[in-house]
């Protein structure tokens, strides 16, 4: 977590993200976006072993647009918080109890 210069806080991974509400976006060179649930995505990654941090979980997504346009897998040029919509990407939620339990053992 690190505080902007109009002293928001600011999630720096998948998991302070859920914990504040808000959604993760990756943006891709191309200009396209993609947003998620942040508690779907942690629990995606939760379940894989998969490092949450904003900077090594960028490597773990791909631009569907780049994939249909190039038949490349382009990672985004990075991953940050956004505002949670209607429209945001979501995969299986967690088990409540093990959200509640990451969030006494964080704290
Ligand atoms: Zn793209």
């Amino acid at each position: 977590m690190r505080w902007s210069k109009d002293g928001v806080m600011e999630p720096t991974s998948i998991f302070e993200a859920a914990s504040l509400q808000r959604s993760v976006r990756a943006v891709c060179g191309c200009g396209h976006a993609s947003h998620f649930e942040a508690h779907c995505l942690w629990w995606h990654f939760q379940r894989r072993g998969w490092n949450d941090r904003f900077g090594p979980a960028r490597n773990r997504f791909w631009c569907r647009v780049c994939r249909s346009n190039f038949r490349k897998k382009i990672r985004p040029v990075k991953l940050e918080s956004a505002s949670p919509t209607k429209g945001d990407f979501e995969l299986p939620w967690p088990d409540e109890r093990r959200w509640k339990e990451e969030m006494r053992r964080v704290r």
